[in-house]
Order: structure tokens, then sequence, then C-alpha cells
């Protein structure tokens, strides 16, 4: 293939990922129908869970507590000490989930997350409260905060059943029961001071954590997940939350709930969302097909795979690359950071890009290659950043949060946020097109620690 019809086709497939202003306005318009419905009903194609969280802190909150998060990637243990003026104190552990405990039983699962809390406190814990306390350390009963990012009916703030799982987990006889109390019990078995108190999921989380560390007086009204998956969570007015049976006493005198939307299954029927070709290919490879549709063209679980499926595609026909290689052939094996790391470099020979391939793929390149794989990971980034923009956008619109507010506040968390060079600009596009002129009152910072400072404030609450 001549090196000007590469370069052509490489703007051709990234043109497949552009999205217009009307069709963003479209999906705006698409979500907020999709709210109003998930509101009023269970079972509606966006779930709209209560949280029953029923306020947003300010920064005061004060305490010490255990935060777990089971969402993606890795399995976090940590202990926060909220110090009162919006700053914390933040121990942390990190282990990376054996994939053969995520599509094993919920025994092995649930005892593997109990044995990390034991290691944690052993480790980090019990000096600690033995010198405070003067007293045993098993006399202490640590309130933890359980940040558990998948889908669940929430009944409690510290109960809730599994309603399916998402991002490659499919523990199966995990669905349908309570994991709290899978939690709980593995926890007890090995005679643990703790006590589950409350179950976050992380983008309800995010939006506590940046609510208690935000600057300034305005409180964040929505948080937003970009990592592995992608989610969000608002405060709604509880009145408007009409499915939901408000008699119990712990709702009397309440005025707002935290509504985690599960937008990552967002138009499911594909009425609004773009799709390509590589889109549907990536789908059909998913334990999932059909599901999490708006996920999968906006998270990082999926972005390295539409990249890799296309330069495949590229390859076999003969356009790119002069031999295939391991990484290239094989399903999930380019991981989204390489997005990232291509967009990043502005060399005019490209040379990050070229040592990236080389490390990560395994391939030599020529420029016009390098230019090539540069013009398509824009169009997927892009595609993403506009998506999630879209969304934020119709979340605003429905509350009207930018009528009554000077400020509006947006907490968000995850590496594909962080990370991908000019996301939030990106995203600011599509809030431009959603809301015009109120785009200036959108104040977007990132959630630091969120799950485990988000999942202490609701175990604070509880
Ligand atoms: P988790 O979702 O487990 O909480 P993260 O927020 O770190 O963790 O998100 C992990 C996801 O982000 C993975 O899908 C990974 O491919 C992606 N990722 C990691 N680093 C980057 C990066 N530099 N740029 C874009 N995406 C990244
Ligand atoms: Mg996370």
């Amino acid at each position: 293939m001549t090196t000007s019809s590469l370069l052509e086709e490489a703007a051709s497939i990234s043109k497949q990922f552009d999205v217009s202003k009307d069709r963003l306005i479209a999906i705006s318009n698409e979500f907020i129908r999709l709210t109003d419905l998930g509101l009023k009903s269970d079972g509606m194609p966006m779930a709209m869970i209560p949280s029953f969280v029923t306020g947003v802190p300010n920064g005061t909150e004060k305490g010490t507590f255990l935060a777990v998060d089971l969402g993606g990637t890795n399995f976090r243990v940590c202990s926060i000490h909220l110090n009162g003026d919006g700053t914390f104190d933040l121990l942390q552990t990190k282990s990376v989930i054996p994939r053969s405990l995520m599509v094993g039983t919920s025994k092995e699962l649930f005892s593997f997350l109990a044995k990390k809390v034991d290691e944690f406190i052993k480790t980090h814990l019990d000096e600690k409260f033995n010198e405070e306390g003067g007293h045993a350390a098993n006399e202490h009963i640590y309130k933890l905060g359980f940040t558990f990012s998948f889908p669940v009916n929430q009944t409690a703030i510290n109960s809730g059943t599994l309603i399916r799982w998402t991002k490659g987990f499919d523990v199966a006889d995990a669905v349908g029961k309570d994991v709290c109390q899978l939690l709980q019990d593995e926890l007890n078995l090995l005679k643990l001071p703790v006590h589950v108190a409350a179950l976050v999921n992380d983008t309800v989380g995010t939006l506590m954590s940046r609510s208690y560390s935000s600057p300034g007086e305005a409180a964040t009204l929505v948080g937003v997940i970009l990592g592995t998956g992608t989610n969000g969570a608002y405060a709604e007015s509880l009145a408007a939350v009409e499915k939901l049976d408000k008699s119990a006493s712990a709702l009397a005198d309440k005025s707002i709930m935290v509504i985690n939307t599960e937008w990552g299954s967002f138009d499911n029927n594909m009425k609004v969302l773009p799709t390509t070709t590589w889109d549907d290919a990536v789908d059909l490879e998913t334990p999932n097909p059909g599901y999490q549709m708006f996920e999968k063209r906006v998270s990082g679980m999926f972005l390295g795979e539409i990249l890799r499926r296309i330069l495949l595609e590229l390859y076999e026909k003969g356009h790119m690359f002069s031999k295939a290689s391991t990484p290239l052939t094989t399903a999930w094996s380019l991981d989204t950071s390489i997005l990232s790391r291509v967009e990043a470099d502005t060399t005019p020979d490209l040379v990050a890009v070229k040592s990236i391939v080389e490390t990560d793929l395994g391939l030599p390149t020529t420029l016009i290659e390098r230019q090539a794989i540069k013009v398509i990971v824009e169009g997927v980034g892009k595609r993403s950043a506009l998506l999630a923009g879209a969304v934020i956008g119709g979340i605003l619109v429905h509350t009207k949060a930018c009528q009554s507010n000077p400020v509006v506040d947006i907490g968000v968390d995850g590496s594909v946020f962080e990370f991908y060079p000019g996301y939030e600009d990106l995203m600011r596009e599509a809030l431009k097109d959603v809301l015009g002129e109120n785009e200036k009152k959108v104040r977007i910072g990132i959630a630091k620690d969120g799950s485990g400072v988000g999942a202490a404030l609701c175990a604070l609450v509880a």
C-alpha cells in the first residue's frame, strides 16, 4: 500500500470515531429520558440505584476508618484518618486480583479479600491501636466502608445484592447474594474486629471524597469514574426518586439521595450511541455482549482493545506492519495507557510512538505507520471523552444544577481521566455543546484516593 493511502485510510478510520454536536445533544437527551425512567421504576435500562447516602460532606468530618475497594484491576485496603479540615491521612496497600479468582467461586474471592484485610491490620494497625488505646487490638472494632463497583440492588447503607458482574468478573454464585454479608462472613471466620458499615459504589465514594476535599463552599454534585470502567453518581432530590419507599425512618427529614446511575449500560439498545465494526468485534469478545455498551466505548478496559482490533485489521489487509506479533494477535493485550503515551508524543518523528510500538507490540515501524497510529488513537480517545462529557451534561440539564449554583463541582477518579492528555478539554467540548454558556460554571477536579476516602465518609454517615 502506498504511504499516502495508509494515512488516508487511518484518517478515514479515525473519522468513524467522530461524534457530531447534534449526536452529542441527542445522547444527552436520551440520557435524560432514561434517567427519568430509572428514577420512576425498577428494572429500567439505566438502573439509577439509590445509594442510601442522604447528604454530601463539607470537609469538617472526623474519624478513623477502614476501607476496601474491589472494582477493577486491583484490590485496595486502606485506613483513613479524616482530620476535619478537608484533609486526611491515608495508608494503603494494593494487590492485583488473580484472574482465576475473577471467574471462580464467591468463597474463593471473598476469603482472598478478607485475608488481605487481615494482613493489612497485622502489618499497619495492630501496633498503632495498641499504643493509642492501651488495649489489645481486637477490642477495637473498625468500621469498614466497602467500595464495590458493580451493579448491586442496594437495600440499606450496608447491604446490597449483586445484580450482575461487569469488567471481566464472572463469579456466578455471588449473583443475587448480599456482598456485604459475603465479606463480613469471611472477616468473621478470621476473627477480625471489623464491621462492614457501608456498601459504597466507587462513583458515590468519588462524589463524597471530592465534596470533603473540594476547595471553597460549593458541594460536589456529580462523581465520575473513568478507569477500568465508567460510571457516574449525582445528588438527586429525594422527592424525585419516585421508585423509592420513603417511609423508612432513616429517610425522614432527608431532602437528597445520592444516585448511582450505572451509566455503563446507558443505551444498550444503541439508539444514539455511535458504533464501528471494531466496537462490534470487541463487544463479541466480552462475556456480556450487548451490555455495558456505553462503557465499552469509553473506559480503560476497552480503548486499548479497540485500538488493537484496528491495527490487527490493517495488518491483515497488508496495509501496515511487515509481520504480526503476539500482542497484536492476542485479545486484551494492549493496555489503554498506550493510547495516552501515543497521544502525548508531539515530536516530528514520533520517537515515543516508535519505542512504544517496539516494546509493547514488538514491531518496528515506519514514520508513516506511526503517523497512522497517532491519528487512529486520537479518534478513539476523543470519542471516549466526548461521550463522557455528553452524559455529564445530561445530568446537569436534568438537575438544573447550573441554574441554581454559581459553581458546579464535579469530582472524577480514574486513570483514563487522570492520564489521557487533554481528556478534560475534550470532555468540555461536549459539555459546551450540551450546556452552552453554562459550561463555564462547571469545575472539574480529580478526587484523589476517592474510593478510600469516600468509603470512609460513607462508613461515617452509616
Ligand atoms: P481501577 O479502575 O481499577 O480503579 P484505574 O482508575 O487506575 O483503576 O483504571 C485502570 C484502567 O485505566 C485500566 O483499564 C488501564 O488500562 C487504564 N490506564 C492505566 N494507565 C493509563 C494511562 N496512563 N492512560 C489511560 N489509561 C490508563
Ligand atoms: Mg477506581
